[in-house]
């Protein structure tokens, strides 16, 4: 579980010295492992869940909730847990799960104990072993302590309250005005890569979310909240200097980025060709999923204009300089960089032919001595460019116990790079070179929901989303630039319901899809399009990449679409949905009826977000500050909002209190 020390890190005015040290030598690990793996073959799917958890601690006396800073001794007794498990098989049912520390110290993260398989049946453990995580750890806890699946924790960083045990703000690693560093997981790592963020870019970091307007919010709206001091060179007038802008809720700490919880999805590919095809077949469903799972409209205690945290993770972690993001000319740096090192994907990297080139048309910043070297060792180019790129960013934490290392054994000079590129997917290569597991391929961008039920929804849909891919051989490209256009609406207050986003019109390889053959099970490598007919490939050679003056306007390939269409289809154009992929493909496989009443209950629950008839996360959030009696229209959320919301989360997911309008008739 990675609960002890890894020995003494760095101050980046060290660690930048051996930058380039962990490069070299992170690329080294990553060609030795290309050796040993690039070949493997899985036979079966493999996927498993990760669940973030915030621990609320409840002062009942004085109708408060406060983040629990207590989570390393949760997670000791967890890791006990777990050890006694590996070595008791009666035990090993009830536990069944396995915990690692996050960033926040009142974070939990929880996953299956061991991956899922591809039956559908599995499918229907899902939920189950959701909340047997959330039981358990549960058992760990004080009574007036909980754990809630809260995307953002909607009064993080009011000064002065709000956590358990209390401390002031302004601590040494972060320096920031409204959160304290005793917010930061105790692991060396994590204050560590929070200092080396804020050196490394020359400042703090500056996180500004559009507040939401409401009728008594003043306009401009310029936070009264925001406090000085005068320990650090950055203690200036947030407002006077800029950082802070009028009409934006600020923030200035990695952790109310870091401090977010998320629901990341990990599936093993059969091999590494298909591992690269299901991160690009996923990658435009990236902004899609983020807008249907928005649950992050509140942060530090106001109502925002934004309905997920992805912005606001990219903003808490962007320690790139000013000459990186352009604002002077290049002279200490060496590239312009056009994202934050969490953000969306920018390129794709599959040699299906299907990919065209003209799909990849944002300009690729990559680090070219890198390219040569993984280019003279056989890599091809999609892939080094993509591995590269990933390397243009200066490793942030380094041990130095851990610096020089056997480049034939150890990977840890290449997850420390590719560990930190927080992207929307992640190409997972085998974790070593005699590891049993395969390439992977993790889904990064859905908000946590707030029940298991909800969580286990999404989950299931996404990997059913997976084997519909690999079934029917689709094809989702579009020009990644109109992914990012994506991402950025996805943003947008409602924008499940009221925005369009680019989607591609024709996702069969032919006019009609493939069809697998009958009863072929769940998960089995015969579903990889290997075993489809592949008259998609030759039938599209005349218009394949190679023949193509690069540049070619692929404009006629795709168009604006609501959610709801691109979820559960738009019969008038032919366009199935996503939806109705998925279930072509469940009718394909002998799926006893039960089995299939009890998915159908999850997919419901998605065809519902996406045409409106429930609300998202984040809708039903407002709305519950909204109709509050303390609430006054001045956008702000108060500590008893607070309270009340929190306690109506926690009720939902125990099933005490029903929320038709979030989950409609479904029992938690
Ligand atoms: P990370 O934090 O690096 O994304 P975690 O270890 O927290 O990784 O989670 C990995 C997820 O992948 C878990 O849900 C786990 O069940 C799942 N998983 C583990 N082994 C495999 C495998 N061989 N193939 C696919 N998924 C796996
Ligand atoms: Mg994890
Ligand atoms: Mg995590
Ligand atoms: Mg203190
Ligand atoms: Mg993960
Ligand atoms: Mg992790």
């Amino acid at each position: 579980m990675g609960l002890l020390s890894l020995g003494t890190p760095m101050h980046w005015d060290e660690a930048k010295k051996y930058a380039d040290h962990v490069r070299t030598h992170g690329i080294i690990q990553f060609l030795n492992l290309w050796e040993a793996t690039k070949d493997s073959q899985k036979d079966c799917l493999l996927w498993g869940d990760e669940i973030e958890y915030m621990v609320v601690s409840y002062d009942e006396e004085n109708k408060k909730a406060k983040l629990s800073l207590r989570v390393w001794e949760i997670l000791q007794e967890l890791a006990k847990e777990e050890e006694e498990a590996a070595k008791d098989p009666a035990k090993k049912l009830l536990v069944n799960s396995s915990w690692h520390p996050e960033y926040g110290r009142y974070m939990l993260e929880g996953t299956p104990g061991e991956p899922y398989m591809g039956l559908p049946r599995d499918l229907l453990e899902v939920e189950r072993n959701m909340k047997l995580r959330r039981e358990l750890a549960c058992k760990f806890m004080k009574p007036n302590e909980v754990p809630i699946t809260l995307t953002s924790y909607p009064r993080l960083g009011c000064a002065g309250e709000g956590l358990d045990p209390h401390h002031d703000p302004h601590g040494p690693a972060a320096r920031s005005l409204f959160v304290p560093d005793e917010i930061i997981n105790a692991h060396a790592r994590f204050p560590t890569l929070t200092a080396n963020i804020r050196r490394r870019r020359g400042a703090k970091v500056a996180i500004n979310m559009p507040i939401f307007h409401d009728k008594n919010t003043p306009k401009p709206f310029i936070d009264p909240t925001i406090p000085t001091y005068n320990d650090y060179p950055e203690d200036k007038n947030a407002i006077e200097e800029g950082a802070a802008l009028p009409d934006h809720i600020y923030m200035d700490a990695m952790a109310f980025g870091m401090g977010c919880c998320c629901l990341q999805i990990t599936f093993q590919a059969v091999n590494v060709e298909e591992a690269r095809k299901i991160y690009d077949q996923m990658a435009p469903l990236g902004p899609i999923m983020l807008a249907l799972t928005a649950a992050a409209p509140i942060y530090r205690g106001y109502l925002s204009d934004v309905d997920c945290r992805w912005n606001v993770i990219a903003q808490s972690v962007d320690d790139r300089t000013e000459e990186e993001r352009g604002l002077k000319p290049l002279k200490n740096n060496k590239y312009r960089i056009a994202k934050s090192r969490y953000d969306s994907i920018d390129s794709y990297i599959s040699n299906d032919p299907s990919n065209k080139p003209e799909y990849n048309d944002i300009p690729l910043v990559f680090d070219e001595d890198i390219y040569k070297k993984l280019s003279d060792n056989g890599i091809d180019n999609l892939l080094a460019r993509h591995i590269s790129h990933l390397f243009i960013r200066d490793p942030l934490v380094i041990f130095h116990e851990l610096l020089n290392i056997d480049d034939n054994e150890s990977t840890d000079h290449f997850e420390n790079l590719q560990s930190t590129n927080w992207q929307t997917m992640r190409f997972k290569p085998p974790p070593s070179k005699t590891s049993p597991i395969g390439w992977r391929v993790e889904f990064r961008s859905m908000e946590i929901q707030l029940t298991d039920f909800e969580n286990a929804a999404f989950a299931i849909f996404i990997v059913l989303v997976t084997r519909a891919v690999l079934s029917f051989n689709t094809n989702f490209y579009i020009p990644i630039s109109k992914v990012d256009e994506n991402m950025k609406v996805a943003h947008h207050r409602n924008a499940v319901l009221d925005e369009k986003f680019y989607f591609r019109k024709q996702i069969f390889p032919q006019s009609r899809p493939g069809t697998p053959a009958a009863g072929t099970p769940f998960g089995s490598p015969k579903l990889s399009n290997a075993t489809l007919p592949r008259t998609a490939a030759t039938n599209n050679s005349a218009t394949s990449g190679a023949s193509l003056a690069p540049g070619l306007d692929r404009s006629d390939e795709y168009e604006l679409m609501t959610i709801n269409e691109i979820i559960n289809g738009a019969p008038s154009k032919g366009f199935p949905g996503l939806l109705g992929l998925v279930n072509s493909y469940l009718n394909t496989l002998n799926i006893d009826i039960e089995t299939r009443c009890e998915i159908s209950k999850y997919l419901e629950l998605i065809k519902k977000r996406a045409n409106g008839t429930l609300m998202t996360a984040a809708s039903w959030m407002r709305q519950f500050v909204q109709n509050h009696p303390d609430y006054k229209q001045d956008s702000v959320v108060s500590e008893k909002i607070n309270y009340d919301l929190v306690k109506m989360i926690e009720k939902i997911n125990k099933g005490e209190v029903q929320a038709p309008e979030l989950l409609g008739n479904f029992s938690v």
